[in-house]
Order: structure tokens, then C-alpha cells, then sequence
């Protein structure tokens, strides 16, 4: 698994175990596996396994693959309109390459991060690049959906371009896992993306018998969804995770993840954590708003071609 991983994972600065009240497990969920855009494999955590109080304020995530591709196989999601959230792609491996109706977009490659903030509304595509067409190859990666505040539901579109370089590294004690932070403040350290409203997004990789034990902010949910591997979130009363699962944990301080010891790959997980928006959501496809009318209004903007188009015009 390229992401970013160091050669010394030791040069890393170290942040010490965190030690207070452990948040337990409160409910475990399994990914749905299924196809989205062209019909590209995912597995999807949630929305549809955990209560959404549980997951605000993120509205969904998916591990798009892994998958190996043959040559002029490889699929995407073409032209299509988002309004009223952002969404945060992050590639582990491969290629995709971004475009959008405001002029934004590029190429991600392993440990890239794109951020989208939708906003107010635009059209864009989400397309494997013309390498990757032609050679094919192996995708791997994750698209989460971060919901908007009302206030800031029709903010102008805006592209964060979130290259591997620039994300946050860091190490547990012991030195034998290492965190990748995205976006928010972990352990005393802060990630490069601009967040609406507080939140974390972090990539770990525990080595077999690691332990990773967070501060975690007391009003944040938290999520620990497992990429691939095997191992346990909140400690000795908490509950075994294996790849494709998803916890999501009740009242505390600390976040506890450890991989299992007699195992050869070591344990990947996705952190995230928010403090919950708690404001009504009404979802209709790539539209996300508080209101039915709402919905119908971005409906109505998008066919009368008010979100644009690629190029932009
Ligand atoms: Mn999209």
C-alpha cells in the first residue's frame, strides 16, 4: 500500500500514548459492497449500517477498490452535478484525474488528496487518467462525503488540492505506526485541509502488535473504518475489527486501535471525526440540503444548466 509511507518511520516525530477515558465501541457495521459512476467497485461503510447521529457530519464513504484494472478497462464517474457538501477523495494507488465546471480539478496519485467543496453547486467528472486508460492498472482509494452547514451551503465552489507532500506525518510512541493526518488536529499536530466545521481525517497503519491510543476531542463522533487487515478499536472491552468494518465510538477522551500481533499485513484504518452539525438533512443523489424544496430548486438549477459545465464556459 504506496499512500505516503516513510522509508524510517522513526524520523516521524513521535507523539506519546494518550492516556484518560477510553471511548468504547458502540456499534460495528459492515461495508455494502456495490458499484457507483460507471460502475466502478466500492465498498461503502455507511450511510445504511450506523445511525447518522453516529456519523455526522460526514453523509457517506467509500473505498473504491482495490482493483486492478486491464488495459482500457478502468472506470470512472463522468459529468455530474453536486450541490451543498464537499467531497474528499483520497488515493492510496493509481490515478484519477479530477475536472470540474469552475476550472478546478488535476490529477491525484497515491497519497494525493482532492477536496471539493460543492458549495453552491457544479458539474464535475471524476475520471481514471488516460495512463491508466491505456495501461490499466491497480485503484485504490476513498471518497467521503462531508456535509455543509446551512450557512454555508451555497459557498463558491472551491478546490483543495492536497498533494501526499503536504500531509501531516506522525508516529506512536513505540514507532510502529505511523498517521497520516488529512485534515483537523490530532495528537497536537494539524493537517493541511481547510475544513467548514471542525473535523478529523486521518490514514494510520499499524505494523502487527502496534497500539495507537488518541486524544480524541470529547464533542467529535468517531469513526475507525478498517481498509484492509485486522485488529481491535477500544481496547479490552471494545470489539474486534477486520477489514471492511466500520466502529463508530461512544462518549470519551481516548481512541484506541491495536492490530492484531499474529498476522503479516498490518492493520489500515481511516479516522474521522466531527462535531455532528445536527441540522435536518435532505439527500436526493449528488444533492444535499436541509429542505425538499430545496432539493427541487438545485434540481431545477442543474437542468437549467446553472451549475455549469466542462469545460467551463
Ligand atoms: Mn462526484
Amino acid at each position: 500500500m504506496p499512500a505516503v509511507t516513510p522509508v524510517e518511520p522513526k524520523s516521524l516525530p513521535a507523539v506519546a500514548d494518550a492516556s484518560g477515558a477510553v471511548r468504547p465501541v458502540d456499534e460495528v457495521g459492515r461495508a455494502i459492497s456495490s458499484f457507483e459512476g460507471a460502475g466502478f467497485p466500492v465498498r461503502r461503510p455507511f450511510p445504511g449500517t450506523l445511525d447518522q447521529t453516529r456519523t455526522d457530519p460526514f453523509l457517506m464513504m467509500d473505498q473504491m477498490g482495490p482493483v486492478v484494472y486491464a488495459p482500457g478497462k478502468a472506470l470512472g464517474a463522468p459529468d455530474h452535478p453536486h450541490r451543498g457538501f464537499e467531497t474528499v477523495t483520497y488515493l492510496i494507488d493509481g490515478e484519477m484525474e479530477h475536472r470540474d465546471s469552475y476550472g478546478g480539478g488535476g490529477v491525484i496519485r497515491g497519497g494525493d488528496t482532492q477536496w471539493m467543496t460543492a458549495g453552491s453547486g457544479l458539474v464535475h467528472s471524476e475520471m481514471p487518467t488516460e495512463k491508466m486508460m491505456r495501461e490499466g492498472g491497480l485503484l485504490h482509494g476513498v471518497q467521503i462525503w462531508v456535509n455543509l452547514p446551512r450557512a454555508d451551503k451555497r459557498v463558491e465552489p472551491r478546490y483543495q488540492d492536497l498533494t501526499g507532500d503536504q500531509l501531516t506525518l506522525f508516529r506512536n510512541e513505540a514507532g510502529d505506526a505511523i498517521v497520516r493526518l488529512i485534515a483537523g488536529d490530532l495528537g497536537g499536530q494539524h493537517g493541511p485541509g481547510h475544513t467548514h466545521t471542525p473535523i478529523v481525517i486521518a490514514h494510520a497503519t499499524l505494523e502487527p502488535g502496534a497500539h495507537l491510543a488518541l486524544d480524541w476531542p470529547r464533542e467529535f463522533n468517531a469513526l475507525v473504518y478498517a481498509l484492509s487487515g485486522a485488529g481491535r478499536v477500544g481496547g479490552r472491552q471494545g470489539r474486534e475489527l477486520a477489514s471492511g468494518q466500520v466502529a463508530a465510538l461512544g462518549a470519551g477522551d481516548v481512541l484506541l486501535v491495536d492490530a492484531n500481533a499474529d498476522v503479516a499485513e498490518p492493520l489500515e484504518v481511516l479516522l474521522l471525526g466531527g462535531k455532528p452539525i445536527r441540522e435536518p438533512i435532505v439527500s436526493y443523489g449528488p444533492f444535499v440540503m436541509n429542505t425538499k424544496a430545496e432539493i427541487i430548486e438545485a434540481m431545477d438549477d442543474f437542468e437549467a444548466g446553472k451549475m455549469g459545465s466542462i469545460p467551463p464556459r
